[in-house]
């Protein structure tokens, strides 16, 4: 549909304002660029929130969504569909899990967790139901995803939130050990809390939790929606550490950009009965073509090694950026990387960057995130540090 601009702002006060947005609107997409209603173009290092993995408007998604619009679209969850049964056999297995639910969003797949959690507990722990989280971590918005998450903006909002949610703090194995009682039925982490500002769970963090789990008989549930799938050069997060989490959730890069994510289960902790999950749209067969064809390209040992070669090229130019603006450490793996400021800047940055033609985010006030598509190009990388080193003279300068 055509609409003049006048139109199109005019049409912006339908939309139910939720948060505060820069006045544009996005047309078109390719690859790491965005081109707005001005035909403006920008360079896109955020990419969806990390979830378009092969930049815009790849050609093998539009292919795939193509030809499956044109073979079958839903046949109803009461159904298998040949697309759903041979992307969960793909995904079980490239993931080590045994057990896939499909979900259309990050949120969904979590709150499938916690209800397994629950289940399972209930089966299994005498009817336990805690779950111990972490501070400052991040797993949706839905009421429980809410309750869940350690986010401080949202501990006083939609009260009463959801009970049963224990609050670790992460890398301090003692403080979760100190949350372990009868009532437990799992811990639940990011490998790398993205919205707290791309904070990592150390490697050796994880191996211990995975142990002091087992030891306690309680479930490791990891939410990789943000780390998994390719992003951090590995399939998911937590192969760098060589766990094995007995559930867990994806969403973001898993559809590369259409809204799909999933819950994985091992054999063990999978245990709904009829009638405890399900949804209209879960499982159809147009999201999960589009998921195999993205799973299928992200799963392959080049393409991987190509994330971790041009992590190692990002990071180094956001390194030697900081070096000559004096700023602060860069942190993260893969192509989810930040870049800590030493003044609450980061708001001012990205608008900044975004009038030199480059979207990057602030998840927190003194610091910047960076999420290319994982196949962003060298020349795109130097391209994006130039845009960023002009918006840095601008804002370091009138400060
Ligand atoms: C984005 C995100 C979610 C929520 O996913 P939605 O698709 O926005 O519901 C949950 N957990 C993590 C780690 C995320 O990054």
């Amino acid at each position: 549909m055509q609409a003049t601009t006048t139109e199109m702002f005019e049409a912006m006060n339908a939309v139910m304002p939720i948060t505060s947005r820069p006045a544009l609107a996005f047309v078109r997409g390719r690859g790491s660029w965005l081109w707005d209603h001005e035909d403006r173009v920008y360079l896109d290092f955020v990419q969806g929130w990390a979830v378009n993995a092969l930049g815009h408007c790849p050609a093998l998604i539009a292919r795939a969504l193509n030809d499956q619009a044109n073979t079958l679209i839903n046949c109803s969850p009461a159904y298998h569909n040949l697309q759903a049964v041979l992307y969960a056999r793909e995904l079980a297995k490239a993931s080590g899990m045994d057990h896939v639910f499909l979900a259309n969003s990050g949120a969904e797949a979590n709150e499938g967790a916690i209800k397994l959690a629950r289940r399972w507990g209930a089966r299994h722990r005498d009817g336990a139901y805690e779950i111990i989280t972490f501070e400052d971590a991040f797993h949706g918005r839905t009421l429980a995803t809410m309750s869940a998450s350690g986010k401080r903006e949202f501990a006083a909002l939609f009260e009463p939130k959801v009970p049963g949610f224990r609050k670790a703090r992460l890398n301090d194995l003692a403080s979760v050990e100190a949350l372990i009682n009868s009532r437990t039925a799992a811990v639940m982490l990011e490998p790398i809390q993205g919205e707290a500002g791309v904070v990592a769970a150390s490697d050796a963090f994880l191996r211990d939790l995975r142990a002091l789990t087992t030891r306690h008989g309680v479930l490791l549930m990891v939410d990789e929606i943000q780390t998994g799938m390719g992003r951090t050069g590995r399939l998911f997060a937590c192969e760098h550490a060589g766990v094995r989490p007995d559930v867990m959730t994806l969403g973001k890069g898993l559809g590369g950009g259409v809204p799909l994510a999933a819950l994985l289960a091992t054999r063990e902790a999978s245990c709904f009965e009829p009638g405890d999950q399900g949804g209209t749209f879960n499982g159809n067969p147009l999201m999960a073509a589009v998921g195999l064809a993205v799973l299928e390209h992200i799963n392959d040992a080049a393409f991987l090694a190509n994330v971790r070669a041009q992590s190692v090229y990002l990071r180094a130019r956001l390194e030697r950026l900081s070096a000559q603006h004096g700023l602060g450490p860069v942190r993260g793996r893969g192509l989810l990387l930040a870049l800590e400021l030493n003044r609450d800047c980061g708001a001012e940055l990205v608008t900044a960057a975004r009038e030199h033609g480059l979207l990057i985010n602030a998840p927190r006030p003194h610091l910047l995130r960076f999420m290319p598509s994982l196949t962003v190009s060298r020349a795109e990388i130097d391209d994006a540090m130039t845009r960023l080193e002009a918006a840095l003279g601008e804002v370091t300068g009138s400060i």
